[in-house]
C-alpha cells in the first residue's frame, strides 16, 4: 500500500524503517528510553543517518544499551569502545553515554520508571502542536525537561537533544500532517480502553455477507462503538467475540486491539463479560479480515 510519510524521513530504507517502526511511537519501555537517548547524545553535530547506519554496531557495542551494564563500564571498557571503528569514537560522548546510565539508574529509584517520569511531564498525553509550530529545534517542553535532566545529572542533553528525544518517543507528535502515522497518539490508546465495557451495535452480523466483498461471510458478529471515534474518523470497528449467533447489539469487554500498521485505524476485540481468549484464538477469529492486513495483536495484559 502507498503510504505517505513524513517528508525527512524518504529516500533511504533504513531512514524510511526508523520513521515507520519506531519514531515518535509513543514509548513506554525503559530499555528503549535509554537507547534513544544515548544514540541523540550519538548524534550531536552528526546527521541522523550517521547514527542509524551505526546502530547495530552501537547496539552490540553497548551491550544493546543495557543500563545497568553501562552503569558500570570501566576505563578498560572505554579503551575498547575508542577502538571500535563501527561506532562513533567520542571519548566525550562515550563518557556521557555512561554517566548518564547512572543517573537513569537513579530516576528509575525515585520515579519507579524513566518513561513514567517523563511522561508525567505531560500527564501521558502526547502533545500534538498545530501547524507551524511542529518540528522546532526546541521549545518550552523541551527546556522543561532538559533542564530537570541537567539538575539530575545527565549530560549531553540540552533542550535541542531533549526535543529530539521527545519526538522519537512519542511525547511530542511531531508527524507531517499528511503523514500515516500523525494521528497515532490522537486516537485512544490500547492501554486506556483494554477491560473497559462498551456497548457494540452490530451491524455485520455473523453469517452476513461482506458489502463489497461477496466472497466474505462474517463468521464473528462485527459492528461499532456508536460515539466512540476511531482512527479513520469514522465510528470505531469492534469484532464481537464469544456470541455464536447473530445479534443487533451487546455489551462486552474489550480484550484486544488489533493495531494496522498499513493502516489508519484500529479495530478493537470485544467479548461478553465472562468470556477469555488466547492470542492464538483470537487472531483465528478475526484472520477473515485482517490477513489483509499488516496487523499485530495488543492484549490486555501487555
Ligand atoms: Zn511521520
Amino acid at each position: 500500500m502507498e503510504q505517505h510519510r513524513c517528508v525527512w524521513a524518504n529516500g533511504d530504507p533504513l531512514l524510511e524503517r526508523y520513521h515507520d517502526e519506531e519514531w515518535g511511537n509513543p514509548l513506554c519501555d525503559d530499555q528503549k528510553q535509554f537507547e534513544f537517548l544515548s544514540l541523540e547524545v550519538m548524534q550531536c553535530g552528526l546527521s541522523w543517518m550517521t547514527i542509524l547506519r551505526k546502530r547495530a554496531a552501537m547496539q552490540a557495542a553497548f551491550d544493546q544499551f543495557d543500563y545497568q551494564k553501562i552503569a558500570c563500564y570501566r576505563d578498560d571498557k572505554i579503551a575498547e569502545l575508542l577502538e571500535n571503528p563501527g561506532i562513533i569514537r567520542s571519548r566525550k560522548k562515550i563518557e556521557a553515554i555512561i554517566h548518564n546510565a547512572k543517573c537513569f539508574l537513579k530516576i528509575q529509584e525515585a520515579e519507579g520508571s524513566f518513561s513514567k517520569y517523563l511522561w508525567s511531564f505531560v500527564n501521558g498525553v502526547p502533545q500534538r502542536y498545530p501547524d507551524g509550530e511542529r518540528n522546532r529545534p526546541y521549545n518550552e517542553l523541551s527546556e522543561q525537561i532538559s533542564t530537570d535532566l541537567k539538575k539530575r545529572g545527565f549530560k549531553f542533553l540540552g533542550r535541542v537533544t531533549t526535543y529530539s528525544h521527545l519526538q522519537a518517543a512519542g511525547i511530542i507528535n511531531d508527524h507531517d500532517a499528511a503523514c500515516f502515522k500523525s494521528r497515532e497518539g490522537q486516537a485512544v490508546k490500547p492501554a486506556e480502553i483494554l477491560g473497559s465495557t462498551v456497548l457494540v451495535a452490530v451491524d455485520r452480523p455473523l453469517g452476513s455477507v461482506h458489502p463489497s466483498h461477496p466472497d466474505i461471510v462474517y463468521p464473528v458478529n462485527y459492528g461499532y462503538v456508536p460515539g466512540i471515534l476511531g482512527g479513520d474518523g469514522e465510528a470505531q470497528d469492534v469484532y464481537l467475540l464469544g456470541v455464536d449467533q447473530p445479534v443487533p447489539s451487546c455489551r462486552a469487554v474489550i480484550l484486544a486491539v488489533v493495531h494496522r500498521r498499513d493502516d489508519n485505524e484500529d479495530k478493537w476485540i470485544a467479548a461478553p463479560e465472562r468470556y477469555t481468549f488466547s492470542k492464538e484464538a483470537i487472531w483465528e477469529q478475526v484472520w477473515f479480515q485482517e490477513q489483509y492486513f499488516d496487523s499485530e495483536l495488543i492484549m490486555v495484559d501487555e
